[in-house]
């Protein structure tokens, strides 16, 4: 018996944002999730709405996605912590300040707003920053949202549009047409899509995804400590060029004057046979004593402040930092929307739009072939 026009598995950002474009698309979409909305990566990242030039193909969906989070702003509730926040790249030396004119010259060939700063500008943006620094990039339109009560959300409008979610229900078997979950139970449907994130691999063997680990901390109470989300440039080289376990300068001011520092970034270490290990939730104490080192070293008075919480979270990384976002080749009627690493909530409305868009066999509004889970997984 067929149960819906769609199965999500997984309603984090990613399961939610579909399920809510689906949803008014008119299909009658099943949201099936182990757990409850946001369990996942969703509530442990930093909810950072970013443009990035790494490449035309994340450029494309970086940009679609913050212009689709600016037009959702007016029906955002305030729990989603919607803030117009700005990125300010930081560029510490000569190096970084080429870096950051290319970053310049890239984004306004292209239509989005942004603006060099000298030191002096730069300190003035942001107070608590060190002297000494080379200057830096004001990308005014980023943004920054709370990203498990926005994915909570976007599942609830995706119900009050006709969906139906079902919580704890672990998937523990996906076929063509057909979802198994751990009570035994079936649901039928022509199209199913994997949005589980870094457990995507586990409901469909063979995708190429390896988890990536990071580590944030949250300060207490603090009001103007920064007003922007700060970013050392440094940080494009460290998150995506290497193996190696890396941290960057990345800090978030967060509405309750609190501020959010990140980041780090480890993959999960492989074994002989290719696995990845158990997940290690736990904190390691040496990664996240670098990590606030290094953010000492940008904004030395962040050590007066005083670190509430760490916790970490794992990303869902692909061979090529880009996400799956499609058909999978040899599997009919199974789609894939996943592999975001460290950009899900950035792109997760962008994704929906790209997702809808091809099941429904219309022209996307940016060309779907650099996500298209083909070519990782080869032609069908
Ligand atoms: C430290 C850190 C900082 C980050 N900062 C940012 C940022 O500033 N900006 C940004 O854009 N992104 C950021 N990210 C990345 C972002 O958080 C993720 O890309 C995004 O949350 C992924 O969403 P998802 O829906 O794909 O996965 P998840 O949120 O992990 O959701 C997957 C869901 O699938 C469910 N599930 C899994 N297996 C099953 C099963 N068998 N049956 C049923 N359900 C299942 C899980 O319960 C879960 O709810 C950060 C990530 C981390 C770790």
């Amino acid at each position: 018996m067929r149960t819906a026009d769609v199965i999500i598995i997984g309603a984090g950002i990613i399961g939610c944002a579909c399920a809510r474009r689906l949803s008014s698309d008119g299909l009658r979409v099943l949201v099936l999730d182990a757990a409850f909305p946001g369990a996942g990566a969703t509530a442990a990242g930093m909810g950072h709405i970013v443009v990035m030039d790494d490449s035309q193909a994340m450029f494309s969906l970086t940009l679609a996605s913050r212009e689709a989070w600016a037009r959702l702003a007016p029906d955002l509730p305030p729990r989603a912590e919607y803030a117009a926040a700005g990125t300010l790249w930081v560029a510490a030396d000569q190096e970084e300040l080429d870096a950051a004119g290319h970053k310049h010259a890239f984004l306004r060939e292209r239509g989005v707003k942004a603006e060099l700063l000298d030191p002096d500008s730069l300190r003035g943006a942001e107070p608590n920053l060190r002297p000494g620094l080379a200057g830096g990039l004001l990308v005014p339109d980023d943004l920054v949202v709370y990203p498990p009560t926005v994915a909570a959300w976007l599942l609830g409008q995706a119900v009050r549009l006709g969906a139906r979610a079902v919580m704890g229900s672990r998937v523990v078997r996906v076929e063509s047409g057909r979802v198994t979950i751990a009570d035994g139970s079936v649901f039928e449907s022509p199209a199913i899509v994997n949005a589980g994130g870094q457990w995507s691999q586990d409901l469909t063997p063979g995708l190429p995804i390896r988890r990536r680990k990071g580590h944030l901390v949250i300060t207490d109470r603090s009001p103007g400590f920064c007003r922007h989300q700060v970013i050392e440039l440094g940080y494009i080289k460290k998150a995506h060029a290497s193996d190696e376990d890396s941290v960057a300068f990345n800090i978030q001011p967060r509405p309750t004057g609190q501020v959010l520092i990140g980041s780090s970034r480890q993959f999960d270490p492989i074994d002989e046979r290719g696995h990845g290990r158990p997940l290690d939730h736990g904190i390691d104490h040496a990664i996240l004593a670098r990590m606030i080192r290094r953010a000492a070293e940008y904004m030395p008075t962040l050590a007066g402040l005083r670190a509430l919480r760490a916790w970490t979270g794992f990303r869902a990384a692909t061979p090529d930092s880009l996400p799956l976002i499609g058909p999978h080749p040899r599997i009919p009627g199974l789609w894939l929307a996943t592999g975001h690493e460290g950009l899900g909530v950035t792109n997760s409305l962008g994704t929906a739009d790209l997702l809808a868009d091809l099941m429904a066999a219309r022209t996307p509004t940016i060309p779907a072939e650099p996500y298209s889970p083909s070519r990782v997984l080869g032609d069908g």
